[in-house]
């Protein structure tokens, strides 16, 4: 981060001091303004009271879960959340309660990791914005129409509340409707993951959230191809 950057303002969520303690130094190394909480209750009050640029948020909280500080965040103000997850599968049953998180990383992580995935949810809300603001023409693939500009999404005239990471997702899938796109490609241009990053949890990522859109638009309208990756076909 330059010094010409305006500061962004990260919200550490992690009852384990020293864990805290870590990310919000490493943070503030990179240039981030950090606020550090240490339960549900508190994380939710700093929230509403810092309104942070990004969330990292641990699962496992006295008071009441990250699930709960995710609801209630979002219910608020969108903002972009990375979950820190103890397990690989804690991420796909996060991704299946569609709390808005964005993100996951799965402890025990590196801080290098957690800078570079901070670093690229805050680049795919820049880009959202600067979309928005353009105003780009309607997507339709079969019964699903896409909003771009107005991040609205309807399938058969009806409207389907999808998280930003979802939407980012179903995007990305029907600006090339029919067309098998990788997992690799999706991490790349959903996630904004840089090529050197491959983590198991990788693939992970990208599955869990398509399980999720699939529960929202119909899971016949996503073919997966094994092996590969997926694919939005035009349904009625
Ligand atoms: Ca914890």
């Amino acid at each position: 981060m330059t010094s010409s950057t305006p500061s962004r303002t990260a919200l550490v969520v992690e009852d384990e001091r020293t864990i805290n303690d870590a990310l919000a130094q490493r943070l503030r190394a990179e240039g981030y303004v950090v606020e550090q909480a240490f339960d549900g209750p508190s994380a939710v009050e700093r929230a509403s009271s810092v309104e942070p640029d990004v969330v990292l948020l641990d699962v496992m909280l006295p008071g009441f879960d990250g699930l709960e500080v995710c609801r209630r965040i979002q219910a608020e103000r969108p903002v972009p959340v990375l979950m820190l997850t103890a397990r690989d599968d804690e991420a796909d049953v996060l991704v299946g309660l569609g709390v808005g998180a964005d993100d996951y990383l799965t402890k025990p992580f590196s801080m290098r990791e957690v800078v570079a995935r901070v670093a690229a949810l805050l680049r795919r809300v820049e880009r959202a914005e600067a979309l928005a603001v353009e105003r780009p023409a309607t997507l339709e693939v079969g019964a699903i129409v896409i909003d771009p500009g107005a991040r609205r999404t309807t399938v058969a005239g009806e409207p389907v509340h999808l998280t930003p990471t979802e939407f980012d997702l179903l995007l990305c899938l029907a600006r090339e409707a029919g067309q098998v796109l990788g997992r690799d490609r999706l991490l790349r241009e959903v996630w904004d993951w840089g090529d050197s990053w491959g983590s198991a949890g990788a693939a992970r990522t990208v599955d869990s959230h398509v399980k999720a859109l699939r529960a929202k638009v119909g899971a016949e309208r996503i073919r997966t191809v094994h092996g590969v990756g997926y694919a939005l076909e035009a349904l009625p």
